[in-house]
């Protein structure tokens, strides 16, 4: 076995080693509280995680995307609140920073989010842009060094604790995704609020979802990301590394389900025998294997387009997240009805498997969606239209 592939194996036992003695225990604690600790984000800090992914130049620990998945997983086994705080912080904000931020961007900002001094947040959703983010209207209009930011953003992930947004506004030229611009807004400033959503979510109960408002709130130029107009793109390709930390999330609620319904399945007696011994059971635990399996397989996949450059590494990417996160869903499913009423009360944590899947298929582009960029991928654009 090769150095590298001893590195990946280590990194993967430190997250899992993380996950099974410092998340686990706390997981269904946390949901209750609906909160988890902050102290849970310096330690991700001190592990190397929340830099996990970019390169040792910038500050990063320099782990492929094959390495960082495991990461993913491993939390998303224990606890998607912790998993889809890393996805959003590292994923949608740290590593698009390091993609498209300048030396000096760089430089002020990834190491405060690499120790978790600092908290970010990904802020492109709008009441009425959701899926058709390039509907939205928050505007950032130039006023010589400065840009004044008017508009409002909703189901935030880390909206209501976050130090940083990445913000993406609408400043034109163009019409479109030709008129996005991204931003970051330093953390809290004139003119910014965070409102609660008001609604109890399903799922990551222990995550922060926040709206945001910003009532000209003043933007120094040096903090535009990328090209004036460029910002659909920035967006987009944080959502290839964020999606792929979801993908690798929901293999882990899936290999958390499987390992649930095993265990129930050895232990429960019905009919004098171990449920597992009837062959209807059998047969759910083995599709819950088979696809498992499978989702794993693609991810690894995805994660390897991204680490050698592929320009397939959307379509495999979409593809991991559409794949894993349903494989996650059926496996809930199967979970709860094969635990029965454990399975339906929260003793037992498939019911927050089960709850927590949903918002998976719909953040970073609903599976609706990565069927689209998929279809799109293979048929490219029509140019008779
Ligand atoms: C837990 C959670 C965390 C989130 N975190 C963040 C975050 O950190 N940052 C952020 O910016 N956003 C975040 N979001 C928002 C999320 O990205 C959006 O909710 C998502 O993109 C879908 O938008 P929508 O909910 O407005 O649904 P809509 O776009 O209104 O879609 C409604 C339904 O119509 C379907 N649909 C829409 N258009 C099409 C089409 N062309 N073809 C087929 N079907 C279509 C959708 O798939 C969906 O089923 C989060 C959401 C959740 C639930």
């Amino acid at each position: 076995m090769s150095a590298e592939r001893d590195s990946a194996e280590s990194v993967r036992d430190l997250a899992r080693r993380f996950a099974t003695d410092e998340v686990a225990p706390h997981a269904a604690q946390w949901d209750r509280d609906e909160s988890m600790p902050r102290a849970i984000v310096t330690r991700l800090g001190e592990l190397g995680f929340l830099t996990g992914p970019l390169p040792v130049e910038h500050g990063g620990s320099g782990y492929d995307n094959e390495t960082f998945s495991a990461v993913y997983e491993e939390l998303g086994r224990a606890c998607s609140s912790v998993r889809g705080f890393l996805a959003v912080h590292t994923g949608l904000v740290s590593q698009c920073l390091g993609d498209h931020g300048t030396d000096a961007q760089r430089g002020r900002w990834l190491p405060r989010l690499g120790t978790g001094e600092w908290i970010g947040c990904y802020g492109l959703t709008e009441e009425d842009a959701g899926s058709d983010v390039a509907s939205l209207t928050t505007t950032a209009t130039r006023e010589g060094d400065l840009w004044r930011l008017n508009g409002a953003k909703t189901w935030i992930t880390n909206g209501g604790i976050a130090d940083l947004a990445l913000v993406f506004a609408r400043t034109g030229p163009g019409e479109r995704q030709q008129g996005l611009t991204a931003f970051v807004v330093e953390l809290p400033t004139d003119g910014w609020r965070h409102e609660p959503l008001g609604v109890t979510p399903l799922g990551h109960r222990a995550a922060n979802h926040a709206r945001l408002r910003f009532d000209g709130v003043v933007i120094p130029d040096g903090q535009r990301v990328g090209e004036i107009g460029a910002g659909f793109g920035i967006a987009m390709s944080a959502l290839d590394h964020g999606r792929l930390g979801v993908a690798a999330g929901a293999v882990g609620i899936a290999r958390a389900c499987l390992d649930a319904a095993v265990t129930h399945a050895r232990q429960r007696r019905q009919f004098g025998r171990r449920i597992g011994d009837f062959q209807m059971v059998q047969a759910d635990l083995a599709d819950i294997s088979a696809e498992t399996e499978a989702a794993a397989a693609l991810v690894t996949r995805a994660a390897r387009a991204a680490d050698t450059g592929s320009p397939d590494t959307t379509r495999l990417t979409s593809s991991a997240k559409l794949f894993a996160t349903e494989v996650a869903q059926r496996a809930a499913d199967k979970a709860v009805l094969l635990l029965g009423n454990r399975g339906y009360g929260d003793g037992f944590p498939v019911e927050r498997y089960y709850r927590d899947i949903q918002g998976l298929r719909i953040y970073e582009g609903t599976n609706h969606i990565q069927r689209l960029i998929i279809a799109r991928a293979l048929l490219g654009r029509d140019e008779g239209a």
